[in-house]
């Protein structure tokens, strides 16, 4: 690798954007296909046709063979199918390379193979992509060669979305629709756009190959099922932001250069609480890019670790007992002339704007809690929130202490008449620079935070699509936004009616704000008091998906249809079914092939040891014959822990699909698999080490 990295010269060098796009087309074809970005303008297909050629010849410049409409199906990742852009032979023998207009707006993939959730059958398999031209084609290398891929949205025949990209391009017209309303009911008219835009913070963790290669657990189902704690796991606090290693540098570094020739910007890169584990920030950006930026950056994770000798994990939970992996989702609302509608200023008491769409998103997420926690719902989720580390299943507001307080006015008085302002940061060190402080402090237990000029969404998992939560944060709060524009443009004084509606909202939400230790044992019962919905598990937020709030949400503004919700809630109950059979069944072949042969090969090395102690004329082995039982013991447990969990596998396809067989798998195999696991991490600390068939804890998250 070189010694130093053109940063400039790099970024975006393998993205088809804008600049490309006006040194490469000609005026008129770049101000059409301009209109069709910003504006959403039909493209003509003559249009279409020069597009598609200047795209071919620039990707065959960077080296490219094939096109590959590229996609984010409800499989959780994504899908590709490559063409070479070559034609059929001529007379001569000879082939051109073509790519039509025709090629690059529409692609039809055979999509009976997707998940439809009932929306498609397999006989009626028409699917198209359709070219989502807001978001840039790219080329990317591997081993394939150079591929150029056009990011596209997936629907069937009927128009019905089978992705993750139509629902969100839906959620966002909806939301530039009622925010502009509310914005020029406001005063304001010189925004067009208003754009809701995102920062994902992508948390990974990193293990060396050849221990992933042991584990059969990782390779099937990115987590760890069984393993017992090492002596240190992270109560030292001495990972986090800690010195990266020189090998893990090595990794981000390529990363970044990878991320960035894509025109990802990848920005913060840390050491993150649990050894082994680290964070890859973006700076963010409209939300379909950040999207599909965020799909690109997941996969060159891995694809770099590979190089390295690694294996990137982006399991929410790959190691129990060590924090779990999320995806931290910063929210915001910015117009297209540059302003965060987020941004409260110095004087947010006197903020009137900010005011009512904080109150708007207060009243969002408060209506739509359940929705908002399902948002978030993912199998390898249900390890990780909850736990001592990552926020509760319970969606509660955290606003700060200034907004606290202008709240707390708000509900006394109905008006608030000031702000607590910044104060100057004291270090009590002369030679120190004096600064002003932040408004308020973090709270990192928080799911749903206001940071200064966002909202964090910190429930989502690291293995997750940032889609569906967006697709719910623009939907309910354009939702909320609607209601307060009808308020408004119905009222006779406008300054009056905004603000009772602020103090009516933050008075009848003011539930959801909560600035306490979202960890703590007492929240869920305070949350309970409150009326708020407390969803531990995915199975339970699923039915938030399809019940008559939720469609007539979703209805109402063209962002799903009832058909589209049953089908996405029939495929999570699936995910949720088909992903706990696999881990129950991973676990059982461990413990058939691995664990039992362990433990048995140690009780005879200790019986081999007692009857040559005894031999030797010694008639005392106390310290043997202990770990004899204690072994014995747990290959017992182990042994009959397995017999029930694949007895309970094999009743799995008399429930039928869907709900009931989520719950079976919630009610019953969980708490099964639970079972087995125990024993098993008893055992890994009485058996030799040498004997023991795989990499421990340990070995895998210390030694990177
Ligand atoms: P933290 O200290 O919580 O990590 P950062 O300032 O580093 O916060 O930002 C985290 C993420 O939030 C980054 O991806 C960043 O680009 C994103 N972000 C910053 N400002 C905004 C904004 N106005 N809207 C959306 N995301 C934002
Ligand atoms: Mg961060």
């Amino acid at each position: 690798m070189d010694q130093f990295t053109d940063v400039k010269g790099l970024f975006g060098c393998d993205v088809f954007n804008d600049s490309v796009m006006q040194e490469r087309l000609p005026k008129k074809v770049y101000r059409e296909l301009k209109r069709t970005i910003e504006e959403g303008k039909d493209l003509s297909p003559e249009t279409a046709d020069v597009v598609a050629h200047e795209m071919k010849e620039w990707a065959i410049e960077k080296g490219a063979t094939h096109y590959s409409h590229w996609f984010q199906p409800l499989t959780g990742v994504t899908a590709e199918k490559h063409d070479a852009f070559i034609t059929a032979p001529m007379e001569n023998g000879k082939v051109l390379l073509s790519f039509s207009g025709k090629e690059l707006i529409k692609g039809e993939p055979d999509a009976s193979s997707f998940p439809s959730g009932g929306l498609r059958a397999t006989f009626e398999a028409r699917g198209y992509t359709t070219w989502d031209c807001t978001s840039p084609a790219f080329v990317r290398h591997d081993a394939a060669g150079a591929t150029l891929c056009i990011p596209t949205a997936f629907c069937s025949y009927t128009g019905e979305a089978l992705d993750q990209k139509t629902p969100l391009l839906r959620s966002m017209q909806a939301i530039n629709t009622q925010a502009l309303r509310l914005i020029r009911l406001l005063g304001n008219t010189t925004s067009k756009k208003v754009i809701p835009c995102v920062g994902a913070e992508q948390e990974y963790f990193l293990v060396d190959i050849k221990h992933w290669e042991q584990r059969k657990d990782l390779i099937y189902t990115g987590r760890t099922l069984f393993g017992a704690m090492p002596p240190k796991g992270q109560e030292m606090d001495d990972h986090y932001l800690g010195t990266i290693r020189q090998r893990v540098s090595a990794y981000m570094r390529e990363v970044n250069e990878e991320c960035w020739k894509l025109g990802v910007p990848a920005k913060t890169q840390h050491n993150e609480a649990a050894p082994g584990q680290h964070e890859l920030a973006p700076i963010y950006e409209p939300v379909n890019l950040a999207a599909d930026h965020n799909q690109m950056m997941m996969r060159i994770l891995k694809k770099v670790a590979s190089r390295h000798g690694l294996r990137c994990l982006l399991h929410e939970k790959p190691f129990a007992g060590v924090n779990g992996s999320g995806k931290h989702n910063n929210w915001s609302l910015s117009t297209d002339d540059g302003i965060n509608l987020l941004e409260p200023g110095a004087a947010p008491h006197d903020n009137v704007q900010f005011l009512l769409i904080l109150a708007c998103i207060l009243k969002a997420v408060d209506e739509h809690a359940e929705l908002l926690r399902e948002s978030a719902a993912d199998v390898g989720n249900d390890n990780r929130l909850g736990g001592n580390e990552a926020p509760p299943a319970i969606i509660s507001v955290f606003v700060g202490e200034q907004l606290e307080d202008v709240l707390e006015q708000l509900y006394s008085t109905g008006t608030a008449t000031r702000s607590i302002g910044r104060t100057k940061m004291n270090t009590g060190v002369d030679a120190l620079p004096d600064f002003m402080k932040d408004v308020t402090d973090r709270n990192r237990t928080s799911p749903f935070a206001f940071t200064g000029n966002k909202f964090e969404f910190r429930m989502p998992g690291a293995r997750d699509s940032i889609s569906f939560c967006n697709v719910v944060l623009n939907t309910i709060v354009a939702d909320a936004f609607r209601e307060a524009c009808d308020v408004l443009e119905a009222s006779e004084d406008i300054d009056l009616a905004v603000h009772d509606l602020i103090k009516k909202y933050v008075t009848e939400h003011r539930r959801i704000v909560f600035s306490g230790n979202g960890y703590a044992p007492e929240w869920p019962e305070e949350a309970k008091r409150r009326g708020l919905p407390n969803l531990p598990s995915m199975v339970d937020a699923i039915p938030a998906l399809t019940t008559e709030k939720t469609i007539r949400l979703f209805e109402s503004f063209k962002v799903f249809t009832k058909a589209e919700l049953e089908s996405r809630s029939e495929i999570q109950y699936d995910i949720y079914s088909k992903v706990i059979n696999i881990e129950a069944r991973t676990m059982i072949d461990m413990a058939a092939k691995q664990f039992i042969p362990a433990a048995v090969k140690y009780t005879t090395v200790l019986a081999d040891s007692i009857n040559s102690v005894k031999a030797a004329g010694a008639f005392e082995t106390p310290v043997q014959l202990e770990l004899l039982r204690r072994t014995s013991d747990d290959l017992k447990d182990l042994n009959s822990a397995m017999k029930h969990l694949s007895a309970l596998v094999e009743r799995l396809p008399s429930c039928r699909e869907g709900r009931e067989r989520a719950e079976f798998c919630r009610t019953l195999l969980v708490p099964a698999m639970e079972s087995l696991r125990r024993p098993v991490d008893r055992l890994e600390m009485i058996v030799d080490k040498e004997m023991w068939p795989m990499p421990s804890y340990g070995d895998m998250i210390f030694e990177v």
